[in-house]
């Protein structure tokens, strides 16, 4: 893989310091208002001076379901490219890389160069980020196997690769975890032999004392903690037991309802880690989110966007940014993995079907020309398991649109891949930017104090099907803007203008 080149930014509005790059930066935007049927628009100009943090840190991740098939492969993947791995395969010699990663295999353009041509750069060149080779893992999982056995049950890799990982991945062994057996599918209890014993508030310290442990013991920086176990049923939110920061401490105590998941955002909050929920029920219930906030620690959730929902958040947004009238929408699944054995049962089935349902949302409401207020398209999804197919997953979409004059048009998709080999870059990205956030701080103009990001880092949202965002805040699905939103807020740490693809040097005579 070719090494990120080097980006000095020649401006008056950009220092660089040995500690930090500082950027002077104009956010422009516009603000409309209403008056009667007139939409007012004003330009409007905010001064922000952007500084980050240009130490890069050893970085830890604990993954929650360390030993599942995303867990394993993701390791595995790590491991191959720090070893730079090659081994034959059917089709030829096969050398790891980390196609898939929006920071690693993904790039920006920087602009044109003295002929005209426009120089891309990846997209971790923009600023200083840790190199995924030099990540540190650990984590847990209900089921006692060891890495190695966890990659040979995964059944996602070439068997030559297997075979060279083995002896690197034998001793990596998850720490016992919290298992609630009415929260994931009852299929799942054959392998929940590496548990930690209880009550909730001893359960919760046990996971605290894990992540300490690790940081201590690897010589750490920084641990931030992903959620890549089996998908939970949703819980309720209930006041008194989960609505607050207060509330849903006092029910660990208690020993009220809680999920797995929520323990483990509680424990690496207080903590201090950051917290991402790859899965796709509400871990980070009203509680949690003030816990984040009152600690000052980034959560991001929730659902890896890795294959159906990444086509449909593209796929509809050129459809109806085109003017076309999507009316139906419908997703068939198989997939013969843990994931969707798990998912074969109601509940977790139905907290699947609520992420990847609203994903189209923000698409339809932005076009009133095409859809009455409360008008949408039917959207069904529909999932089933299918063991021979392992965790190589098929998905058929059918997406029906009306055209001009009465006319429709039915675009049908099949889609095949392996599920984790699509997941892990995504968690690889997830984990790199966070850790990047952690070190960018601002001020604007009208409030000189200092600050981060909102603690629900909705930068994060290209990477999750069921993007959590601020309060107040608009959801952003389409997957595009979600791309520009990361790649403008990078450059304007570097005191670059955002990305406007006008080329207006190129359209003058
Ligand atoms: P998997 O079943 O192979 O792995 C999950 C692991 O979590 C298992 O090893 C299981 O033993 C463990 N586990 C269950 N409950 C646990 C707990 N309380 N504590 C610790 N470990 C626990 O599944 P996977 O394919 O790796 O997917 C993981 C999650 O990611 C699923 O929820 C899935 O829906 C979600 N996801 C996956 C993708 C993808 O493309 N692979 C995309 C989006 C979301």
């Amino acid at each position: 893989m070719e090494p990120a080149a080097e980006i000095v930014v020649d401006s008056p509005d950009v220092v660089y310091s040995p500690e930090a790059i500082e950027a002077h930066y104009e956010y422009r935007t516009t603000r409309v208002s209403r008056e009667g049927c007139v939409l007012r628009v004003q330009p409007t100009a905010t001064h922000f001076t952007f500084r980050t943090a240009r130490q890069v840190p050893r970085l830890g991740v604990m993954l929650v379901g360390w030993g599942g098939n995303n867990g394993s492969t993701l390791t595995a993947a790590v491991l191959a490219n720090r070893l730079r791995l090659t081994w034959p395969t059917r089709t030829g010699q096969k050398e790891a890389n980390y196609y898939g990663s929006l920071t690693q295999a993904g790039t920006v353009s920087l602009g044109l160069d003295a002929d005209g041509q426009e120089v891309f750069v990846p997209f971790n060149a923009l600023l200083p980020m840790v190199t995924p080779n030099d990540l540190v893992f650990d984590g847990w999982d209900i089921s006692s196997l060891n890495l190695a056995e966890a990659m040979r049950r995964a059944q996602v890799l070439d068997f030559g690769l297997q075979e060279q990982l083995w002896s690197h991945m034998e001793n990596l062994r998850p720490r016992p975890s919290v298992y609630i057996p009415e929260f994931i599918a009852a299929n799942q209890t054959a392998r929940a032999d590496n548990l930690i014993h209880g009550t909730r508030a001893q359960q919760l310290e046990q996971i605290r004392k894990d992540i300490r442990d690790f940081r201590s013991s690897a010589g750490l920086d920084k641990v931030i903690v992903l959620w890549t176990a089996n998908t939970e049923r949703f819980c309720e939110v209930v006041p008194g037991r989960n609505d607050t920061a207060e509330n849903l401490l006092r029910t660990i105590q208690l020993g009220l309802e809680v999920s797995p998941s929520t323990l483990f955002a509680v424990a690496s909050i207080l903590e201090g880690c950051a917290f991402l929920n790859g899965s796709p029920q509400n871990t980070l219930v009203p509680g949690a989110l003030q816990l984040a906030s009152q600690h000052h620690v980034f959560v991001g959730g929730d659902d890896f966007k890795s294959g159906q929902t990444k086509v449909k958040s593209v796929l509809v947004d050129f459809l109806i940014s085109s003017g076309l009238k999507t009316m139906s929408i419908v997703s068939y699944n198989h997939l013969g993995n843990n994931d969707g054995q798990n998912l074969s049962a109601p509940q977790q089935f139905r907290s699947k079907e609520a992420s990847k349902s609203s994903v189209v949302d923000d698409m339809v409401q932005s076009n009133p020309v095409l859809y009455a207020p409360g008008e949408e398209p039917d959207h069904c999804v529909v999932i089933k398991y299918v063991p021979y197919v392992g965790d190589s997953k098929r998905a058929l979409d059918e997406y029906t649109s009306e055209l001009m004059l009465g006319g429709t048009n039915t675009l049908v998709l099949h889609n095949t891949c392996e599920d984790s080999l699509l997941a892990a870059p995504i968690m690889l990205d997830l984990v790199l930017l966070t850790e990047l956030c952690q070190r960018v701080s601002f001020y604007t103009d009208t409030d000189p104090e200092p600050q981060g990001f909102h603690p629900v880092l909705s930068l994060l949202s290209f990477l999750f099907k069921a993007p959590l965002v601020p309060p107040g805040s608009p959801v952003v699905n389409a997957l595009f803007r979600q791309r520009s939103c990361i790649e403008n807020i990078l450059r304007a740490c570097v005191g670059l203008p955002p990305q406007n693809h006008m080329l207006l040097e190129h359209k003058m005579e």
